[in-house]
This record gives C-alpha cells, structure tokens and sequence, in this order.
C-alpha cells in the first residue's frame, strides 16, 4: 500500500510572502508526520521561494501547471526543468480547472506528464468526470479515457512515478463532497486500469488521491477506504489551522 500523500493545491492564491509565512507556522507548529508525503502546489510566483524555505523539510513542493517543452518561443510558460531548479518535486497536470477553462486536452495533459516524467519531477494527474456526465452513467467511461489517454505512451517504470488524483468536477470548491463509497468505487476502477496498464505490483504501489471538498470534517472517512491514499486539497489548504488538521487526520 502506498504512503499517504496529503498535497494542498492553492491555485491563484497566497503572494510570496504569504506562502512563506503559512509554510514558517506550518513547520513550527507540529512535528510532521514522517510516514505521510505531503506537498503543496503553490504559484508560480513563490516557488523559488519557497523551494529555499522547504529545503530540508519534509514538505515537496509541486507546481500547478507545466509546459511539455524544454525550452522555446512560449510566452508565459514554464518547463519542467524549471521547476526542478525552483525546488519542485511534484507538479499537477490536467486539473479540471485547467481543462475547463484554459481548454487542455488530453493529448496536452499526456504531453505534461511526459515532460515531468523526463525532467525528474512527480506528475499528479488530475481526472474525474463533470455532473452531467455523472448523471449520465459515464464516470467511468470518462476516468478510462482519461487515464489512458494521460498515461499514453508511458512505461511500466513511468507510471511507477505518477500520483492519479481522482477529483469529481462537481466536488471541486462547491462543498460538496465525494461519499466516501461513492470515491472508492472509483478509485477501485483506476487501480484495476493502472493493472491492467503497468501490472498489478504497479497498481498496487501508486498512490490513487481523492479531490473535492476535503476539509478536517471528512478526511478521516475518506482515508478509512481501500483504495483512498492521500487526499488533494483545495480551499481547505489555504488555512494554516484546517490544513494541519488534515495532515494530522
Ligand atoms: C482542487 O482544487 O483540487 C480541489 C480539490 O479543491 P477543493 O478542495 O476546494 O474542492
């Protein structure tokens, strides 16, 4: 069974210096636990920051987003090797915010995760389906393609260094929470296609994370499935107090 991984994602929030003093009280406040993985995926912005402040620490830091070049004419991108040298170890890929509003494909998001895969860097790749697709039976029809269209072209040994995050779009910041069986059926899925896509010893050891409304309030549910091995938290990590709390579920 895979550790648990806790990763906070603040989207566009926190500037340097507040994401440097949320990470100063959050490594003050505790011991962190040694046998969980945790991370947070902040801006652009404080990543080099940060990436100094974390050093030594046993906080990663992830990016929220990657170019799948090396280098180039881009404007307003940034490549994996970058974001190595800023500290990180982590970065999320197609997250659902990123493919509703910003348009990313599949093929885009694969291209991601080859990227991170290639420069050393962890890829957290984000799926789940939206409520009308729920409503319309297709959850698992979208996770699959998803899935494999997100890990196309990867080996067994690629896929050994990828986190699936299985985030249900009508969760994501409405507060409405994933019942924890209801995340589990789904989780059990992706386990079964990461089997079949790498082998079973693989699907075994990736850690499979939940998304959606995770708060202090529900973790501990959440956690107690099967196939539940971390957690991807949004609104509820941008709080020093409630994303302790989660760590320490
Ligand atoms: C997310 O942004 O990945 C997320 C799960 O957000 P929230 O916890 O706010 O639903």
């Amino acid at each position: 069974m895979p550790r648990p991984f806790i990763a906070g994602n603040w989207k566009m929030h926190k500037t340097v210096s507040e994401a440097l003093e949320f990470v100063g009280t959050l490594a003050r406040r505790f011991p962190l636990p040694q046998e969980r993985d945790i991370a947070i995926a902040a801006p652009y912005t404080a990543l080099h920051s940060l990436g100094q402040a974390l050093r030594g620490t046993t906080i990663g830091l992830a990016a929220q987003n990657v170019h799948w070049e090396e280098k180039g004419a881009f404007t307003g991108e940034v490549s994996a090797r970058m974001l190595c040298e800023a500290g990180c170890r982590y970065v999320i890929a197609g997250h659902s915010e990123r493919r509703r509003l910003f348009g990313e494909k599949n093929r885009d998001i694969n291209l991601k995760v080859r990227a991170a895969l290639a420069a050393g860097l962890k890829p957290i790749l984000c799926v789940g389906e939206t409520l009308e697709e729920r409503g319309a039976e297709e959850t698992f029809r979208v996770v699959r393609r998803q899935l494999k269209e997100g890990l196309n072209n990867l080996t067994p040994d690629d896929i050994r260094r990828v986190i699936v995050a299985y985030e249900p779009v009508w969760a994501i910041g409405t507060g409405k929470t994933a019942a924890p069986a209801q995340a589990q059926e789904v989780h059990r899925f992706i386990r079964q296609l990461l089997a079949g896509l790498g082998g079973e010893d693989i699907a075994a050891a990736t850690p499979i994370i939940y998304g959606g409304s995770v708060t202090p309030g529900n973790i501990k549910d959440l956690m107690a499935e099967t196939d539940i091995d971390g957690v991807l938290v949004g609104g509820a990590s941008l709080d020093v107090e409630s994303f302790s709390k989660i760590i320490q579920f």
